[in-house]
């Protein structure tokens, strides 16, 4: 039987943390689905598809990695999948309060599914998007944090900045 593994979240927009995630998943697992999620109660900067194309580009050489969206409950999506191995990201100790009460729920909704927690390289310790997206909005070039795909299409999101 092989193993699937999902990677849900905003990838709002992907890094090369998350990039880094994926590439140890994809040597772990027999299959692994990057997962954007579509949640409206979000306000994300780039649209679902927005994202899902710059994760396609950036998944092209991995051929056991794919990418989708969810919009429903991921352990629903899951059991479809017929996934088991949910895949999180976990840099420093801050993250841990969210992610494990999220496994936590994830576990109650559905006891099937287990949270494996994956260790970035240590240069994306400090790496988010949010960090990405303000210094992109102040007109910073991103191109050491995300992908060069992903780095040009926050330069046409933000553009230059604007000099009073
Ligand atoms: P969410 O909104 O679901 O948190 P994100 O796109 O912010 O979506 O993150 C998805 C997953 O990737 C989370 O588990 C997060 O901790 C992890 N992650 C984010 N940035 C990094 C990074 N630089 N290195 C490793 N994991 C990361």
């Amino acid at each position: 039987m092989s193993r699937i593994a999902v990677y849900p979240g905003s990838f709002d927009p992907l890094t090369r943390g998350h990039l880094d995630i994926i590439q140890r998943a994809s040597k772990i697992f027999d299959h692994v689905i990057v997962a954007v999620s579509n949640n409206a109660s979000k306000k994300n900067v780039f649209s679902v598809s927005e994202r899902i194309e710059m994760v396609e580009e950036s998944i092209r050489n991995l051929p056991n990695v794919d990418c989708d969206t969810i919009s429903g409950l991921l352990v629903d999506y899951m059991r479809r999948k017929k996934a088991k191995v949910l895949i999180r990201g976990l840099r420093v100790v801050s993250d841990m309060d969210y992610e494990f009460q999220l496994a936590s729920f994830n576990r109650r909704l559905n006891k099937d599914v287990e949270t494996v927690f994956l260790m970035p390289d240590d240069q994306y310790t400090y790496l988010a998007s949010s960090m990405v997206r303000e210094i992109a909005r102040l007109g910073a070039g991103t191109e050491q944090f995300v992908p060069s795909f992903v780095a040009r299409r926050l330069k046409l999101k933000f553009g230059s900045p604007k000099v009073k």
